[in-house]
């Protein structure tokens, strides 16, 4: 029987094990996972810190013995693949509980070794009392703690979307003062400083201490605190949370000569496929195409190691199948506000030196006289001459966020403003102003692309 071995068993492992059984029953696939869980969901993880009547099994999709039941996958845990030999076509692993070592063959293998957290070089970053929210056993090691010492005050380095949910979330499970220190000029570099604002201005809202413009210059532990000084002051809390995004998994990969970009991510092809012949990679350990510039770039996300992992498994099975990229694609919610952004920020389009329109405009989520309507913000972002669609950014009340879907189809389609702005979007009072925001907002970049 040809065997398939996969490495990694969340998101993208997962979800090509899954794909290439389906695909090929006849395929023998094997799946090695380091950890003790597979199959769960790591965006819950703010929102299960926040819930203290949440199991961590309420997060696990799959466990071992269904993956071996409902799709004929055979699991692993407490299994760390140490090397791969891609001349014999081999993986080495080792039992984590035994210690014990063996070799496996392979026909085909897939890399889904994912991401671990970028830790700046912070002297006292190493504390135990410094968490990191990475994988379900950080997860709940910092409920515990959070649980077992009933802390009032936590401080965390970091200004991207995990950050400010797990800050929302140490709020629901109450913790009075949270202080955040951002690493960058504005919360979320992914966002545009105007739009980043009003993230600002809700954490703040909300009682969230932000601090801006200092640098870490070290972290001390005492018995029941920890303290990050900064070139200006010092904060002290009961515990903190690094937060300072991702950085590939690459290590195994690259040591078996797997080409790998400037920032280690595995370099694959629209077929998932890597440098050697039958080795594939999918999901954060890997580069992702970027459709608005055109390029391999490094963008770790949920969706794209689902979509990479189904598209991984088939090949590995024989079934032809392309990965189209992504929009850069992503929403998340800060108490009263949701967000959503694709593609190109005008940060990004200046950087890349080109040249770009914008629009930023203030509407309603419902229509004005609908109970409950409230503002929402709308930003698009077009290459100048052309008229292509670059990006788009929506933040405001319910509704707000998902609206950033229609900007991304647009945006894979490669469509212009002008054609976006035709786009058929259905109207009732509960759900918008009979122009919906996003049109409104195309309509004004229309006339100035
Ligand atoms: C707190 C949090 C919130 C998030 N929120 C969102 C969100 O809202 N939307 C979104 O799109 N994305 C979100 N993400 C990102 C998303 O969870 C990841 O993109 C996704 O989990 C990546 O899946 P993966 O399978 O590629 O990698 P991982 O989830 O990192 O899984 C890789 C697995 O490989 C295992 N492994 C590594 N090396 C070896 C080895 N040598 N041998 C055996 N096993 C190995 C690891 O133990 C790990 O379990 C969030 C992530 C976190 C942490």
């Amino acid at each position: 029987m040809p065997k398939l071995i996969v490495i990694g068993g969340v998101a993208a492992g997962m979800s090509a094990a899954a794909e290439a059984k389906r695909s090929n029953p006849l395929l023998e696939v094997d799946v090695y996972e380091k950890g003790p869980h597979i199959s769960y969901g790591a965006c819950g993880l703010p929102y299960f810190i926040g819930n203290p009547a949440q199991k961590p099994n309420e997060l696990i999709a799959v466990t071992p013995q269904e993956a071996l039941e409902k799709k004929g996958v055979n699991v692993y845990v407490n299994y760390e693949v140490t090397s791969i030999d891609t001349r014999n076509k081999t993986v080495r692993v080792n039992d984590l509980v035994t210690g014990m070592s063996s070799e496996h063959a392979y026909e085909k293998l897939i890399i889904a070794t994912g991401a671990v957290p970028f830790v700046p070089d912070i002297p006292g970053a190493d504390s135990q009392l410094l968490f990191r929210l990475r994988t379900l056993t950080d997860g709940i090691k910092l409920k515990a703690f959070i649980c077992g010492n009933k802390p009032d005050k936590a401080v965390i380095i970091g200004d991207g979307h995990i950050a400010l949910e797990v800050a929302e979330n140490f709020k629901a499970c109450g913790i009075g003062r949270i202080t955040i220190i951002a690493r960058n000029r504005h919360l979320c570099w992914w966002l545009d400083e105007d739009i980043a604002r009003l993230q600002a201005e809700e954490a703040q809202k909300n009682g969230i201490e932000l601090i801006f413009g200092e640098r870490i210059t070290g972290i001390t532990t005492g018995t029941n605190a920890i303290t990050v000084t900064t070139d200006k002051a010092s904060y002290s809390a009961a515990f903190g949370l690094i937060s300072c995004g991702m950085k590939p998994n690459s290590t195994l990969a690259s040591a078996a000569g797997i080409a790998v970009d400037n920032r280690g991510a595995i370099i694959v092809d629209s077929r998932m496929r890597t440098s050697e012949a039958d080795v594939y990679a999918a999901g954060d350990c890997c580069t992702t195409f970027f459709v608005p510039e055109q390029r391999d770039i490094y963008m770790p996300r949920g969706t794209t190691a689902n979509r990479q992992g189904r598209t991984a498994g088939y090949n590995s099975a024989g079934i032809d199948a392309e990965y189209k990229g992504t929009a850069g694609a992503m929403v998340f919610k800060l108490f009263g506000i949701e967000t959503g952004r694709t593609g190109m920020t005008d940060a990004m389009a200046a950087a890349r030196k080109m040249e770009f329109v914008s629009v930023l405009i203030k509407s309603r989520n419902k229509a004005g006289y609908y109970p409950g309507s409230e503002r929402i913000y709308v930003k698009l972002t077009a290459e100048k001459g052309t008229g292509k669609l670059l990006g788009g950014q929506i933040t405001g009340a319910e509704g707000s966020a998902k609206r950033i879907d229609t900007v991304s189809l647009a945006i894979m389609q490669g469509m212009t403003v002008k054609q976006f702005k035709d786009t058929d979007m259905a109207y009732a009072p509960p759900f918008s102003p009979v122009w919906d925001p996003v049109l409104i907002a195309a309509n004004k970049l229309a006339k100035l692309v």
